[in-house]
């Protein structure tokens, strides 16, 4: 994980009160995270962590710009995101994930957030996401138009495109470093 080790929180040492951290997420960053949609990103995210008797409440708040591919031509768009997420953090004896609170084991000094904050970037892009009308690649969108239209119903023989799907290998990395 050295690529995020900016993101690594110093969360053991922290006094009691509030303390303000920044970040900067630039096109390297999820680059690092593999991310098969974002090519290009410019986000700065500010990360409040109050820390109140053995707990620690942060609250991230996300804001800027990516370039993900539009769904009707797939040309890169430009998605503004702007979004807070808050989550609390305590210590105890094992590694746990819940909704809202995750348990770090004592032995953790730092607690590194990339990934909190890149799922609170990715969960910005709605479904569906275009360009606006008109600012479509037109020959881009009338072939694709073309291609669903004409694609065949029984996909039984498209079982090995899947792996072709640069989204598909993406995740399939991911789970291999895991
Ligand atoms: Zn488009």
């Amino acid at each position: 994980m050295e690529k995020f080790d900016e993101f690594d929180l110093p969360l053991k040492g922290l006094p009691a009160g509030t303390q303000d951290f920044s970040y900067h997420l630039g096109d390297d960053f999820f680059r690092n995270m593999e991310s098969a949609d974002v090519s290009a990103g410019d986000v700065n995210v500010a990360l409040s962590v109050n820390h109140v008797g053995d707990i620690y409440e942060l609250c991230f708040t996300v804001s800027g710009v990516i370039s993900i591919p539009c769904d009707r031509c797939l040309d890169p768009m430009q998605h503004h995101v702007d979004a807070t997420y808050a989550m609390s953090v305590k210590y105890g004896d094992e590694y746990a994930e819940g909704d809202d609170q995750t348990v770090l084991p004592h032995s953790m000094a730092t607690f590194n957030v990339a990934n909190v904050i890149y799922d609170t970037v990715m969960l910005t892009i709605p479904i569906m996401h275009v360009h606006p009308d008109g600012e479509c690649n037109e020959e881009m969108s009338r072939l694709l138009a073309q291609h669903s239209a004409g694609a065949p119903a029984d996909d039984e023989d498209d079982d090995s495109d899947k792996e072709c799907d640069p989204r598909w290998e993406a995740l399939k990395r991911l789970t291999d470093n895991n």
